[in-house]
């Protein structure tokens, strides 16, 4: 039985260079975050093992009584987290919560009315070439040219217009706050289903940051690994009379034996989000995206034709509008790769570059508060970004910056060696 690094050196490399990448950079991708070491311990459990097609209680493998606890703990953790009524917490990923939840609630051909990926929303909300662009027909919905925020009064006219039986709402690059009661008051206008899709937002919403869907929607999904800090994984949130609907439509609808270590691990994480700690974290997150976005906001930065999209933020990203700059967000990602900033670029509603290029840059700030980051860091790295981005990028110049990041990087250190 060899150790990793013993019998595949390569892979073992290659992990350790990772890990070093992610204790000497600044990470705010904002879809991005950092699982504990007990969330990583979880998953990297004996659990792996187990075939476990089924629910607890009523599997179809034998066996099945030590990850009927975990499996259990992970469905209550997170329905009283969020106040569900019902939870599934098998699904491998965001994509296929979202897939199971659309399968669950509609025939192929339904129409599904969601947010325009080109003005935030996800591949799986229906996308052209998405399954659920493919299978549904999708209707979708844009932010207003005016202020750059989800128009309700759009919402409701395109809702009447091709009454659609599913409505989505969430994001995957919006900063501002969803109305859900309007939502709701929309699903209901024309008798559809409303789904909400909080992977982004969710660490906000367990505590109490941003409003919660839960009492809204008919389903909820999200993700485990963005602001909620856990494992790679998906769960879907649903009302008592929906979940019979929503647990055949993962198993045996879109997925085969679930992945009971990743579910320990998100159990483990369920557990954190409880905490005072997290609590703690969430709202330095939501105080270093303020403090990012206040400063790009600076009259010397918007100088340099660079802005903010909707002036503010009021969740864990920033959205940089580069549409006036002359620098775009290829080269804006790059400028602060160079400096160790590990951002991705992304398009802006009505963007006037090409997707490859695009004019836009999504910050994001809940890595950086999982490592400690506090106020006067993320003012230093708010700082370091508006610096980079208006100055002309030349070398010296950046040498500084990188100087800067990695002096932010060892005050903040990430997974330490530990004794024992
Ligand atoms: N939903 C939203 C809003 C997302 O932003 C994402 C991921 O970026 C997903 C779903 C998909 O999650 P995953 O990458 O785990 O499939």
């Amino acid at each position: 039985d060899r150790s990793l690094a013993d019998f595949d050196p390569e892979i073992a490399a290659a992990v350790e260079r990772e890990l070093l990448r992610q204790q000497t950079t600044l990470e705010m991708i904002a879809s991005e975050n950092f699982a504990p070491r007990a969330v990583m311990q979880a998953q990297g459990s004996v659990l792996t093992n187990k075939y476990a097609e089924g629910y607890p209680g009523r599997r179809y493998y034998g066996g099945c009584e030590h990850v009927d606890v975990v499996e259990q703990l992970a469905i209550d953790r997170i329905k009283a987290l969020f106040g569900a009524e019902a939870a599934n917490v098998q699904p491998h990923s965001g994509a296929q919560a979202n897939a199971a939840a659309m399968f669950a609630l509609l025939d192929p051909g339904d129409t599904i009315l969601g947010l325009d990926l080109a003005h935030g929303g996800h591949l799986t909300h229906g996308m052209r070439i998405n399954f659920s662009g493919k299978l549904y027909k999708v209707v979708p919905y844009q932010v207003s040219a005016d202020d750059f925020r989800i128009d309700m009064t759009e919402v409701e006219r395109l809702a009447l217009e091709h009454r659609p039986k599913l409505i989505v709402a969430g994001w995957s690059a919006y900063p501002r706050q969803l109305d859900f009661a309007e939502f709701r008051r929309i699903a209901d206008l024309v008798g559809a289903y409303l789904m909400v899709d909080m992977a982004h937002f969710a660490g906000l919403v367990a505590v109490g940051l941003h409003p919660s869907p839960v009492p809204y929607a008919d389903v909820v999904t999200t993700t485990t690994h963005k602001t909620l800090g856990g494992p790679r994984g998906g769960v879907i949130l649903s009302t008592a009379e929906l979940a019979k609907k929503i647990n055949s439509a993962v198993f045996p609808g879109q997925q085969g034996g679930p992945l009971e270590h990743v579910i320990a691990a998100k159990a483990v994480a369920f557990k954190m989000a409880a905490s005072a700690e997290f609590r703690d974290r969430q709202e330095r997150t939501l105080e270093g995206a303020q403090l990012i976005a206040r400063r790009l906001l600076d009259p010397d930065v918007t100088d340099a034709g660079i802005s903010v999209l909707t002036g503010g933020t009021d969740v864990h990203l920033v959205l940089v509008d580069l549409r006036d700059s002359a620098l775009d967000g290829q080269q804006a990602e790059d400028r602060l790769h160079a400096i160790g900033i590990t951002v991705n670029r992304n398009a802006v509603p009505f963007d006037p570059r090409p997707p490859m290029v695009s004019s836009g840059l999504r910050i994001g700030t809940p890595a950086l508060a999982t490592r400690g980051f506090d106020g006067a860091a993320f003012e230093e790295v708010a700082d370091i970004i508006a610096t980079a981005l208006a100055g002309s990028g030349e070398a010296d110049q950046l040498a500084q910056l990188r100087t800067r990041v990695e002096t932010l990087a060892s005050k903040f250190p990430l997974y330490p060696p530990q004794e024992g």
